[in-house]
């Protein structure tokens, strides 16, 4: 019988994980399959344990139960330590093992199919929320120049950075203090995207060779990109490459195989 897997959300319906784990399974010949699971909002952890008992062997976990996924494992990965937010979830011996794969997805995309090196670059982050802070540690280990989280609001930003201070030079603040500074990385983080809205930034922000980045991804630009790409940003890249290569990430975690990434975010771009 193949190995079981699923993503856990709510809402679930609209998940491209089944798609992407089902190219990986196929390019690596793992027996595996994924299913995408609704769980009640209020019933997460019994939803989990249904399918440990059902022979599930791990889970990817999405919105909105990344942080309760966390406080149900009964070991951490450093980096879901970190994030204090887990997506993935292993499960052997009566143990959940939980690790979070979103900010390596998102640098991979970054490094590798953006060609965008972070190492001595000004990088922006705008929000502080989950996806944001997973990203701040595996953004901060390839040694960015600065680091400046900015969120509607400030409070988090600052907090978030904070908490991150130790592990290199990385700044909170408001999106009004963001004016007379430019950058070469703008990564969007915040949810505005969903609600057709572009956080209120100072003019000047991009660097003349600038990369606009956000998480959201859809057919055509986000209300963001579209945004930057009306100031004459250069560069312009959505998530769904931060999206496939967490995928990636977490099929190494559980299967301790890498799929070859590029191949299946150009089927997925085509489709
Ligand atoms: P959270 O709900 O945890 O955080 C939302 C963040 O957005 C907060 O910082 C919030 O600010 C900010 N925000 C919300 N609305 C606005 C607005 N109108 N203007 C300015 N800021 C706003 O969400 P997540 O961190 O989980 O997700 C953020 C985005 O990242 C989503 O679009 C999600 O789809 C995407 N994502 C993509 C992934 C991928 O693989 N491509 C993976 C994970 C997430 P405040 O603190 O002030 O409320």
């Amino acid at each position: 019988m193949s190995d079981r897997y699923c993503v856990f959300g709510n809402p679930v319906g609209h998940s491209k994980s089944p798609a992407i784990h089902a190219l990986f399974a196929r390019q690596t010949g793992e027996d595996i399959v994924y299913e995408a699971l609704l769980a009640p909002r209020d019933g997460f952890a019994d939803s989990v344990r249904a399918f440990v008992a059902a022979g599930g062997r791990g889970a990817n976990v999405t919105v909105p139960f990344k942080e309760e996924a966390f406080r149900l494992c009964t070991q951490r990965s450093a980096r879901a330590q970190l994030a204090g937010a887990v997506n993935t979830l292993s499960f052997a011996g009566g143990e959940i093992a939980g690790d979070n794969t979103d900010g390596a997805g998102l640098v991979r995309d970054l490094v590798f199919n953006l060609k965008t090196p972070l190492a001595g670059r000004r990088i922006l982050l705008l929000g502080a929320g989950g996806a944001a802070r997973g990203a701040l540690g595996p953004i901060l280990e390839r040694e960015p120049e600065a680091l400046v989280v900015a969120n509607r609001t400030a409070d988090r930003a600052e907090d978030l950075a904070l908490h991150f201070a130790g592990f290199g030079p990385v700044r909170g603040c408001g999106f009004a203090e963001l004016t007379g500074e430019t950058f070469d990385v703008v990564i969007n983080a915040t949810s505005a995207s969903l609600a057709g809205e572009v956080p209120p930034l100072p003019e000047g922000l991009f660097s003349p060779d600038a990369l606009a980045y956000d998480m959201m991804y859809g057919r055509g630009d986000t209300v963001f990109l579209a945004h930057a790409r009306q100031l004459g940003v250069p560069r312009l890249a959505d998530g769904l490459g931060m999206l496939v290569e967490q995928a990636a990430e977490a099929f190494f975690v559980w299967r301790g195989v890498r799929p070859d990434t590029a191949p299946v975010l150009d089927q997925l771009r085509g489709a």
